[in-house]
């Protein structure tokens, strides 16, 4: 008998199983778990059984016929579950794609066959330009080699069409399979060139840079230029980036830049099946092109060339339930495992990035100018609110703004980071508003719905008619969301045609198409967004920007809130004048004299870097010191807060010496989902101290069983 060990969906290490024969690591296997078959994969072979030999049960199933999980993303799990004290079974399937959890054989794809126009395919005339898909397939074979795949991407019903081809005897099959890559549309410009130029000198061995260019500068541009080289020397790119960007228009500009490149799309919205075989065929090196969000960090890459992370700085990396990792961190050690280059592209880079650049672990690159020449960076002004009297949440300067720029035919933006009618509902009488049951948060209205929401839990009620605590029935609406300001605009400007676009208003992907095609048509006077609205979007008439309430997160004790803000003003001013016309941003504070503005008007990212990180050293915060929280909750704050002690009294003697951990505090938003939060944070200058007051914890915790509690340790955390 050969003892294997298998990594299962559990909170236990990797489990041992017999064989007859040893099975090649990385196979997918069929084990009995508490009396359950389940998927398993052979994590180890050749073990010495650590229990009695007779109780070791068999494996029941091999499923031989598939490639097998590949050596170097096995160390990636073994590195992630490690870095973030997380079970290797567990971290194993979070990396899977449902495809692969499933306890039944997948078909492996077969090598793809390339298909090309022959010469009698190339001397018929192209189909009408009324088909637009079916001409742009035709386009596309009639300059470059395709696989099935990426011709389904361009037109679904691509089969049809070859089988029609193949039948008229259009076309021929190709042997090579390194793309053809047609040259961009632009000609890159000397910034854009020298940038491009140094990170193709490092291209095959492991080196980071971060690429800080502001917004409208043309990094994407960049990165396309670096990917070109690489996939046309046949290897293959990872390119991560936040959700929110991932969207058509950018999948688009990939699809006309690389025709030709086999391209796997990952992201948690992705048909099950979908992702399951484009995770397959970017492991056995069929997609050449791996794009995706957080997640697709995970992908096995049979030949990777280069990674590039867009938005480096954007949250959404990180993954704050079950697995807490962070997508951007995991990709360098990628790119340092398999020794090829990374670019880590932002115009606010993380100040851990900067940092990094600052002390040269990183190579820092800039592109300091928009690459459209004629395209400036907007003016920023402040407007000081601070004693004026504001019309439901508008200033008289850009009320007045606002409708100059809809008389003069422009496009203008109106900004603010809270959807719904209001945040609170209040009562004038006794001073009561309405929380949540659940969250320690207050109830958003929502007027339309005629209801009162929590944006944590998604708790909902009808809008009371009177005070719960005094009957008063004079309830009223404090401070703004997107449909009220929406409300407010549409009255004072009734010609205007106005848009809102939030998560309440956008539902379905077609709505973003829609949306852009009445921009582009010119049926949009005034847009109002949330966040969803200010990342990436390239809306070319855009020429005002007007952000409400800017200040609400420097009141927050969360350390980051002020890079937060930063990125979050830059992002959406960077939205103006992105075209022809002279862009102005205007934004609204109570605390004009904060440094922040400073910066900010500035649009100084370096400048305000500088004097964060300053800060951050100061109190020995991230960057400058390494931070993990373990969190606890409970249904009584008392119980969470008393379990985090009991375990650091247990530790504290055995505790490394450059490692402080504080007591256990409530977590900012203290209660959600009926959950009460606690937290402990464990502090170290020293990386590998911190992993070993963790793994302490991490044992201590599993023999600490208490019903009650459930708890998790977050690496890095983001969250206070
Ligand atoms: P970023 O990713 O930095 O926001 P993009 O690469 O999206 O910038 O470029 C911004 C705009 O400028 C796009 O419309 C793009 O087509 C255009 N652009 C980029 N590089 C050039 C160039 N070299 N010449 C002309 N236009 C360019
Ligand atoms: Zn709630």
């Amino acid at each position: 008998m050969i003892y294997h060990h298998i990594a299962l969906n559990t909170i236990l290490p990797p489990l041992t199983y017999a064989h007859d024969t040893a099975l090649p690591l990385g196979s997918r296997v069929l084990v009995n778990l508490r009396g359950k078959p389940q998927i398993g994969v052979v994590w180890a072979n050749h073990v010495q059984p650590e229990i009695d030999v007779n109780k070791i049960l068999p494996i029941l199933k091999i499923f031989d016929h598939e490639p097998t999980l590949p050596e170097n993303w096995r160390e990636l799990i073994d590195f992630t579950a490690r870095y973030y004290h997380y079970p290797i079974g567990q971290t194993v399937f979070t990396a899977l794609p449902s495809l692969l959890k499933e306890p039944r054989p997948i078909e492996s794809p077969e090598s793809p066959v390339f298909y090309t126009l022959n010469d009698l395919g190339k001397q018929q005339t192209p189909p009408p330009k009324n088909h637009a898909k079916k001409l742009q397939l035709w386009q596309a074979l009639f300059s470059g080699c395709l696989d099935m795949a990426t011709l389904k991407k361009i037109h679904p019903k691509a089969i049809d069409l070859i089988n029609e081809y193949k039948k008229l005897d259009w076309l021929s099959i190709c042997t090579a399979t390194t793309p053809s890559i047609p040259p961009s549309q632009h000609i890159l410009n000397a910034e854009q060139t020298e940038v491009s130029n140094t990170i193709q000198s490092h291209l095959h061995e492991y080196q980071p840079f971060l690429l800080h260019g502001i917004t409208g500068s043309g990094k994407t541009e960049v990165y396309f230029d670096v990917m070109a080289t690489v996939l046309a020397q046949g290897k293959q790119v990872l390119f991560l980036l936040p959700e929110i960007n991932l969207t058509p228009q950018l999948l688009a500009r990939v699809a006309q830049r690389f025709p030709d490149v086999p391209t796997a799309v990952l992201h948690s919205q992705t048909a099950t099946g979908a992702r399951g075989r484009d995770y397959l065929r970017a492991m056995l090196g069929h997609a050449k092109l791996v794009i995706g969000t957080r997640l697709a960090v995970f992908t096995p890459i049979l030949d990777l060339g280069l990674i590039v992370v867009d938005e480096e700085h954007d949250n959404s990396f990180n993954q704050d339930n079950e697995l807490r990792y962070h997508a951007r961190d995991l990709a360098v050690w990628r790119a340092r495992q398999v020794a090829c280059p990374i670019v880590l592209g932002s115009a606010t880079p993380s100040l851990e990035s900067w940092h990094k650049a600052q002390i040269g672990a990183y190579q820092l690159l800039t592109l300091s100018h928009r690459a459209n020449a004629i395209a400036k960076l907007p003016e920023i002004e402040l407007v000081d609110v601070r004693r004026m009297r504001l019309d439901n949440g508008f200033s008289p300067q850009v009320l007045n703004l606002l409708k100059q720029n809809h008389q003069n035919g422009g496009l203008s933006l109106v900004y603010l980071n809270r959807r719904g009618f209001a945040p609170a509902l209040f009562c004038g009488d006794c001073g009561h508003t309405f929380g949540c049951p659940n969250c320690s948060a207050k109830l958003v209205l929502h007027q339309r719905a005629r209801q009162l929401r929590c944006h944590h839990c998604d708790f909902r009620q009808p809008i009371p008619h009177a005070c719960e605590e005094c009957g008063n029935q004079d309830l009223t609406a404090v401070g703004q969301g997107t449909q009220r300001i929406e409300e407010t605009l549409k009255n004072f400007l009734p010609l205007a045609k106005i848009v809102r676009v939030d998560r309440d208003s956008m539902h379905k992907k077609t709505d973003w198409a829609h949306l852009y095609d009445q921009i582009h048509a010119q049926q949009v006077d005034i847009l109002i967004g949330t966040q969803m609205l200010a990342k990436g979007h390239d809306f070319p008439n855009l020429n005002l920007v007007v952000v409400l309430n800017a200040d609400g997160s420097l009141f927050s004790s969360d350390f980051r809130a002020p890079e937060r803000l930063f990125a979050e003003l830059m992002q959406v001013s960077g939205r103006a004048g992105r075209a022809e016309k002279a862009g102005r941003v205007l934004i609204q504070t109570q605390l004009p004299e904060h440094e922040i503005f400073h910066a900010i008007r500035a649009q100084n990212f370096a400048q305000f870097a500088t004097q964060e990180l300053a800060q951050r050293e100061m109190f020995g915060l991230p960057p400058f010191g390494f931070q993990a929280a373990v969190r606890a909750d409970a249904l009584k704050m008392s119980d969470a807060v008393d379990f985090l002690n009991e375990i650091r009294d247990v530790i504290a003697p055995m505790l490394p010496e450059n490692v402080s951990q504080m007591g256990a505090v409530p977590m900012l938003m203290a209660r959600l989902a009926e959950r009460e939060r606690a937290q402990i944070f464990i502090e170290s200058m020293n990386r590998v101290a911190l992993h070993r007051a963790l793994s302490l914890w991490e044992q201590v915790l599993a023999q600490h069983r208490d019903n009650r509690i459930r708890w998790h340790i977050d690496v890095d955390c983001q969250e206070m």
